[in-house]
């Protein structure tokens, strides 16, 4: 079979080449691959910056927004020959440190876990690959392909129990959620939002075209300025995009007693003309809580599947907005202004 393989750290070093099959004790439920999500993080691994190999290896199998179909459910749990699941990403660090004994991966401490086609495990992104059935989370068959966009949902489950948990060290109601960025993480946490019966705001630079038009078609904002802008003071902001200048004025734009979730990774220095002080002088006056949030574990997958079931089929399905064949992987993980979600598809659903 043929897998789509890098060398950690050298850049230009991506190849769909001939590949091992699965070995069993990489899990007992045979999986063949029907579809795998491309994001920032492939893109960033593709170019050098970062990844790791299984310890012994040089090569590792890149892909973590995973769709498969069952060949062979192996001797134990619920699944069947043909159920389609989507592979759990993290797994707990060995030791384990208190959050990983407990089934919280996600809020690891020592920093020990490993992460499917990312740190020291082998990816989804070979045409047939293994899991453990405790790891495999069983996909509503109606939603078919989009179920490749569960693993990003994970990633909004859980940032936005951060937001509640934070949220409710006092009393608190809250109505106003403000996005920033219109990606697919971005949109997935507008979507998660109107479920919840929010009111929506979401915030990215383009003017027209896809991305405002599934905000509205959400029954939410679309806003293509800045979060300064805005004539009220949000009671929670999920922060997408990583980029300085959008914190700053999420900072500043936040309501009192408001939660600020960072879920974007971004870099570089600080803003001109705001000090860390002042942004804690704004977080200290008005009681606010910024709360990084990455990945998922367990029962922010439950939840998930839950949301991406409720959510309208139609509109996620616009969330796909490309599909390449694993051949094309450099096309896949070459961005255009229009893509929202890229999918590398290895087979037909
Ligand atoms: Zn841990």
């Amino acid at each position: 079979m043929k897998a789509i393989t890098v060398e950690p750290r050298k850049p230009g070093s991506a190849r769909f080449e001939d590949f091992p099959e699965p070995d069993g004790r990489e899990g007992a439920v045979l999986v063949e691959a029907v579809a795998v999500g491309v994001c920032g993080t492939d893109v960033e691994i593709a170019e050098g910056k970062y990844g790791w190999a299984p310890p012994g290896q040089s090569r590792l199998v890149l892909g973590h927004e995973s769709l498969g179909r069952v060949l062979d459910p192996g001797p134990v749990g619920g699944l069947k020959k043909g159920d389609l699941v989507v592979g759990i990403v993290r797994r707990p660090d060995p030791v384990p440190c208190p959050a990983c004994a407990v089934g919280e991966w996600d809020m690891c401490r020592n920093g020990q876990y490993t992460v499917r086609g990312i740190k020291e495990i082998h990816g989804f992104m070979p045409e047939r690959w293994r899991i453990e059935p405790e790891y495999a989370v069983k996909v509503d068959p109606s939603l078919g392909i989009l179920g490749v966009l569960l693993e990003p949902m994970t990633v909004i489950a859980k940032a936005l129990e951060q937001v509640v948990f934070s949220g409710q060290r006092s009393f608190w109601e809250a109505k106003t959620v403000v996005v920033t960025g219109a990606g697919p993480i971005g949109l997935l946490a507008a979507c998660a939002a109107r479920l919840h019966g929010k009111k929506v705001h979401v915030f990215d630079r383009m003017e027209s075209g896809a991305k405002p038009d599934l905000v509205r078609d959400l029954g939410a904002t679309y806003h293509s300025g800045s979060v300064l802008d805005l004539d009220f003071a949000p009671d929670v902001i999920v922060e997408c995009t990583g980029v300085g200048s959008v914190l700053e004025s999420s900072v500043k734009k936040i309501g009192a007693g408001g939660v600020l979730c960072l879920t974007g990774v971004g870099a570089g220095g600080a803003a001109p003309g705001h000090s860390v002080a002042d942004i804690a002088a704004k977080l200290v006056l008005n009681n606010n809580v910024l709360v990084g949030s990455v990945n998922a574990n367990k029962r922010h997958w439950y939840k998930a599947s839950q949301a991406l079931a409720e959510a309208d089929r139609a509109w996620l399905a616009r969330l796909i907005t490309r599909r390449e064949k694993p051949e094309s992987f450099e096309k896949a993980l070459q961005r255009t202004p229009d893509d929202i979600k890229v999918v590398l598809q290895f087979a037909e659903m």
